[in-house]
C-alpha cells in the first residue's frame, strides 16, 4: 500500500491497488495528507474485526474533491473521512447530511450507500464530548468553556458543539477577532445570547475571560511546532481549570506543562482523534469500534513520529 495516492489513482482504483490485499475500501481524503494517523488506527480496527477492508490516504485538491466523492462507489468504496481543506465543501456534496454535519457546518465522515448515494455526518464533536468524559469525567452541559483559537476549522466546531450541549458559558478568543463575529451569529441562533462572549486575545482580557471558565479547550495551532509557548501563560492558569489541548502530535504539549505549573488537569487531543475515529467506524459497519485496539495503534504510530 502507498502512503498517499492521488486522484489519477482513485480513477483507476484497480490499476492502481492491484494485488492489494485486503482490498483498499476506505480513505481519508485531504490536502495536505500524509501526516493523517487515520490509517494505523482504522487499519488495525479493520484487522480485529477481521474485516475484508483496508484504510488508505488520498491526496486529493480542492477541485477534484466532487470527482472523487463522486468515484467511492463505483470503485467499491465503504466510505471516506475529509480532512483539511474539505469539510466544508464536502457538505454541499453529499446527497443526503445528518443533524451532526449541518450543526458543524462540515463533513468529516462519508457512508457509501446503494447506487454510491454519500451520507454525510461529523463525528468530530461527538468526539470531543466523548474524550473530555474519558479525560476529566465532565460534561459539556455543566462547564463554562473558553475556546481558544475558535476562529479556526476545530475551533468552529468545538465551539459550536459547546453550544449544542448546552456549556454555561461559552467564551470564545481569536487571534483573528474578525473571525469570530460569524461564529457568533451561526450560534445565537441556538443558543443563548447572554451566556455567550467574545474576547480579544490579550493577557488581561484572557486573564479576566479565564476567572470565568472552567474548561479551555485549545483550538489555535500554538504548540504545534517545536519549541512554541504555550497559548496561556502558566501563570493565568489555576488549579481548578480543566485544559484540553486539540494539539496530539506531543505527548505532552506546552499547554500542558502549563498546566502541571499550575497544578491544574489536562489531556493532549489523541482521545478527540481516536473517539471521532471510532464514532465514523461505527458509521460505516454498524458495530461497535474496538476502541482499545485503536487506542494502542493510534499511541503507536504517535510514538513511531516521534523518535
Ligand atoms: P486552522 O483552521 O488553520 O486554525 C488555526 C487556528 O490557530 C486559528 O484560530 C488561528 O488563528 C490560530 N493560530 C495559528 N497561529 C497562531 C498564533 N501564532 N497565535 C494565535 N493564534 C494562532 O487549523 P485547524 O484545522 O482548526 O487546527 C487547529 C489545531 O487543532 C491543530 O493543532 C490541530 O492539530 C488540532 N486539531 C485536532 C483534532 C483532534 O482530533 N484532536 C482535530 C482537528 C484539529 P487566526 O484565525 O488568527 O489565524
Amino acid at each position: 500500500m502507498k502512503e498517499v495516492y492521488t486522484f489519477e489513482d482513485l480513477m483507476d482504483w484497480q490499476s492502481a491497488t492491484a494485488g492489494e490485499s485486503p482490498p483498499l475500501r476506505l480513505a481519508v481524503l485531504g490536502d495536505p495528507v500524509a501526516h493523517s494517523a487515520s490509517p494505523p488506527m482504522h487499519n488495525a480496527a479493520l484487522a480485529a474485526c477481521g474485516l475484508d477492508a483496508r484504510y488508505c490516504r488520498v491526496r486529493v485538491l480542492a477541485n477534484e474533491l466532487e470527482g472523487a466523492l463522486h468515484l467511492l462507489g463505483e470503485k467499491g468504496f465503504i466510505g471516506a473521512n475529509c480532512t483539511i481543506p474539505h469539510k466544508l465543501n464536502a457538505l454541499t456534496i453529499v446527497d443526503e447530511a445528518d443533524e451532526d454535519a449541518k450543526r458543524a457546518g462540515g463533513v468529516n465522515t462519508v457512508v457509501v450507500g446503494p447506487g454510491g448515494r454519500l451520507k454525510g455526518s461529523s463525528t468530530d464533536g461527538a468526539g470531543l464530548e466523548r474524550a473530555l468524559k474519558e479525560q476529566f469525567d465532565v460534561g459539556l452541559q455543566d462547564l463554562r468553556v473558553l475556546v481558544l483559537g475558535a476562529g479556526g476549522g476545530a475551533g468552529r466546531a468545538v465551539a459550536k458543539q459547546c453550544a449544542f450541549s448546552g456549556a454555561r458559558r461559552l467564551i470564545l478568543i481569536n487571534r483573528s477577532p474578525e473571525k469570530l463575529q460569524p461564529l457568533h451569529d451561526a450560534i445565537v441562533e441556538f443558543y443563548p445570547r447572554e451566556r455567550l462572549f467574545l474576547c480579544p486575545w490579550e493577557e488581561p482580557a484572557l486573564a479576566a475571560a479565564l476567572d470565568h471558565a472552567d474548561l479551555v479547550v485549545n483550538c489555535s495551532s500554538i504548540g504545534m511546532k517545536p519549541g512554541d509557548p504555550s497559548p496561556i501563560p502558566a501563570a493565568l492558569l489555576s488549579r481548578e481549570h480543566l485544559l484540553y489541548d486539540t494539539i496530539y502530535t506531543a505527548e505532552r504539549t506546552p499547554l500542558m506543562l502549563a498546566a502541571d505549573q499550575a497544578g491544574a488537569r489536562s489531556a493532549n487531543g489523541l482521545s478527540m482523534l481516536l473517539h471521532q475515529g471510532a464514532l465514523s467506524f461505527e458509521k460505516w459497519f454498524d458495530r461497535p469500534a474496538p476502541l482499545e485496539t485503536m487506542r494502542q495503534a493510534l499511541q503507536e504510530s504517535m510514538a513511531r513520529r516521534r523518535d
